[in-house]
Order: structure tokens, then C-alpha cells, then sequence
């Protein structure tokens, strides 16, 4: 799913310290460093909200469960 507001998304995912990243998702392969399920996930990784500039390109994977 597409993040329309960008900027308040960061700024509420810093404030609430909101977890939905593949880096903390049960479905990551930390050994192969991807998706266990095998979807493309650049969009996903937590190095999309470390560059503000390119926060807007993140989305929220509909598979996303918490380890
Ligand atoms: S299920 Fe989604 S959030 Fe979880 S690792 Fe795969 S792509 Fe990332």
C-alpha cells in the first residue's frame, strides 16, 4: 500500500517507533538478506525511511507480521 503523507508518516513513525519493515517482519530471510515469501521488497526495507527524500517511494506490504 502506497504512503500518500509522507512526511507525517515519518514523522509518526519516528514518534511511535512504528515497526513494518521487512527488517523486522517474521517473513525475512536474514541469512539471504530477502522475503522468505520471495516479493520484491526494496520498497519495503528500512532503507527507503533512513533517506527522507526518498520516503514517499515506500508502501506497506499487506504480509507484513512482526517477529
Ligand atoms: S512479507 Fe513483506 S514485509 Fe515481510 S519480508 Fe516479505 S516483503 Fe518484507
Amino acid at each position: 500500500m502506497k504512503i500518500l503523507h509522507a512526511a507525517q508518516f515519518l514523522d509518526e513513525r519516528r514518534r511511535f517507533a512504528l515497526a513494518h519493515t521487512c527488517e523486522r517482519c517474521v517473513y525475512h530471510d536474514h541469512d539471504r538478506d530477502r522475503c522468505a515469501h520471495g516479493y520484491p521488497d526494496a520498497t519495503h526495507r528500512e532503507a527507503v525511511y533512513e533517506r527522507p527524500e526518498d520516503a514517499s517511494a515506500g508502501m506497506f506490504c499487506k504480509e507484513f507480521e512482526l517477529a
